[in-house]
């Protein structure tokens, strides 16, 4: 077996001190593990993961990597009902693209489901557990409340033999689905209700998706986890503040079960952003309903939808770096996942020239037929990235944004007899303004100065304006997808009585631009690839672009509102 290398890709964020790190940093001090880190991340495979299983991996395969230790990939698939294929692939690719590898360990919960059983049997022997025949709604009402104690169950003291008796007529299909579960015999009115006499195995007559029909019984959630960690030598079991409550439980069945490894589990608080729904169940509705056009839309916080949107590895950790680990809940700012997006797209990404909505420059003056290539810079940040050659002829396209009739005061842009820059190009003044029938500008008449190739006037004027521009008879089409977010409220699940997240989804979260013009250089992008669309925003060429029809997602703008917000702090 090779060594497990749990490795992310690229320049490592700096580090800063939090408690999980400095908690390990004096176990490795004081040798309380033997010098060794083994973390696990444990998905269940019911949905796609989102950005807050971005966060829980970079800490727990980030830890073991810093450590010199390795990261378990397991597979929650302890509920036989839920799991899929399609889940399992979408989390195992999900983990690698974000530059993690789990090496030789990937596991599955119900790999550990015969010794689970045995433990199980221990348990009951040793009078720590009993068969219980109350319905599942009794267990609830004799359960007590946060206030009151519970009540013993009337099945609580059976005898060993007759509990070892029923608990193999349960595993051996005996007994019907609900009939009969296992529980764990600790203390009805202990104050935390995890402890009151938790229930351990239900019968289920459900084919799981490793263990076929081998099994009538599956454990829960609650006596399994620990026992998973157990079994794999996890050191720091790290999870979510969720489980903090449930950590006495799992620390009891270890203790049961004397002679075996016992992690220590330790909490931090969740993700939770902005105009963002994080819970899976409501990620699922959303596909399901159609809301969205499936796990990878580029409005999901998907890591899959993140992807197609255009995020990259990098800028995800460089968040998750960013945001760090703390006790307490709290939201992020949405705006500060786009700042890391940003912050690497402006290293990365190569500049080009794009027109979303084109209007048609004629310039007089420009020799009709001719055309130059000219110099254009693939990015200012990083000469290493070179230059490209952009053919410039008479007929252009200027974004319609960039024209007006009858400007007012702060708009220096293109404007009847007035003069602005071209990228890379000549300067232009606008002689015309051709209109058709109903008074929609339909073209524009211009001039150019053959004196100003490149941008510069050899008497020193210089236009207060640079637009981009798009050759007309080189333009290749493209549809662009302009994205918002898919929430209106800051907190989406702030509905009005009665109402759900689905009454705050923005309707404008998609916007869809068929007759843009893209500069030729981008004829052969590929799905993934990643641009600067100068003077616009960053976009990501989409996998349902075919090379006569490109489609690109609008994948974050190139205005910053992370930077004003901490002006504003
Ligand atoms: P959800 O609540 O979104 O359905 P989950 O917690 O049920 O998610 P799991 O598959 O059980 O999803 O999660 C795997 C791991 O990811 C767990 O250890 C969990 O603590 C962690 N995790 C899930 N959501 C978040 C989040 N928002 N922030 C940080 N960690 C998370
Ligand atoms: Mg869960």
């Amino acid at each position: 077996m090779e060594s497990s290398a749990n490795s992310a890709a690229g320049p490592e964020a700096p580090v800063v001190s939090n408690f999980i790190r400095d908690m390990i940093k004096d176990d490795m001090k004081t040798g309380k593990w033997g010098g060794k880190v083994v973390t696990r991340f444990p998905p269940e495979p019911n949905g796609y993961l989102h950005i807050g299983h971005a966060k829980a991996i970079c800490i727990d395969f980030g830890m073991a990597k810093e450590f010199g230790g390795e990261c378990h990939l397991r597979f929650d698939d302890t509920n036989p009902s839920k799991e899929e294929d399609e889940y399992i692939n979408s989390i195992k690719c999900d983990v690698n693209w974000l530059g993690f590898d789990w090496g030789p360990h990937l596991y599955f919960a119900s790999d550990y489901f015969g010794k689970m059983y045995e433990y199980a049997v221990r348990l009951i022997k040793a009078g720590k557990a009993y068969v219980d025949d109350l319905t599942a709604e009794q267990i609830r009402e004799y359960r007590g409340t946060l206030t009151e104690p519970g009540r013993e169950s009337p099945y609580r003291n059976r005898s060993v033999d007759e509990n070892m008796e029923l608990f193999e007529g349960m595993r051996d299909g005996k007994f019907a689905e609900g009939a009969r579960v296992l529980r764990a015999k600790i203390d009805m009115a202990h104050p935390n209700m995890n402890m009151r006499d938790p229930v351990m195995y239900r019968i289920m007559n459900a084919s799981h998706h490793r263990t076929g029909d081998t099994w009538k019984i599956y454990p829960m959630y609650d006596w399994a986890h620990g026992l998973e960690d157990s079994a794999e030598g996890v050191t720091h079991s790290l999870c979510t503040l969720e489980f903090e409550a449930h950590r006495p439980l799992y620390d009891w069945f270890l203790a049961q079960l004397d002679d075996i490894h016992h992690p220590q589990q330790t909490e931090f608080a969740r993700l939770n952003l902005t105009y963002t729904v994080m819970s899976k169940r409501k990620l699922l509705q959303l596909v399901r309903e159609g809301r969205v056009s499936g796990w990878d839309d580029p409005r999901m916080p998907t890591i899959s939808g993140l992807r197609r949107r255009g995020y990259t590895p990098e800028s995800i950790r460089n968040f998750a770096e960013r945001i760090g680990v703390a006790k307490r809940d709290s939201t992020v700012d949405l705006a500060l996942l786009e700042f890391c997006l940003r912050e690497d797209l402006n290293k990365t990404c190569k500049r080009v020239m794009a027109v979303l909505n084109p209007l048609k420059v004629v310039i007089e003056n420009y020799p009709e037929g001719q055309v130059e290539e000219l110099d254009a810079v693939n990015n200012p940040e990083d000469e290493s990235m070179g230059t490209r050659k952009v053919p410039f002829s008479r007929v252009i396209y200027i974004e319609r944004d960039d024209f007006m009739e009858d400007p007012p005061k702060k708009f220096f842009r293109l404007a009847p007899g007035r003069e602005v820059r071209l990228r890379y190009a000549y300067f232009i003044t606008c002689k015309d303004v051709i209109k058709d029938d109903a008074g929609n500008i339909t073209e524009l008449r211009c001039v150019y100065d053959p004196q100003t190739k490149g941008g510069d006037s050899p008497d020193g004027r210089s236009p207060k304006a640079t637009l981009h521009w798009v050759s007309a008879r080189h333009a290749i089409g493209a549809e662009v997808r302009i994205y918002e977010n898919l929430f209106t409220k800051e907190n989406p699940d702030e509905a009005e009585e009665g109402g759900t997240f689905l009454d705050n989804i923005n309707p404008g979260s998609l916007k869809i631009i068929t007759a843009c013009k893209l500069e030729p250089s981008l004829s052969d992008a590929k799905a993934g690839e990643k641009y600067q669309f100068e003077r616009l925003a960053y976009f990501c060429a989409d996998k349902d672009s075919l090379p006569e029809k490109l489609i690109f997602n609008r994948t974050v703008t190139l205005k910053d509102a992370w930077v004003k917000i901490q002006k504003r702090g």
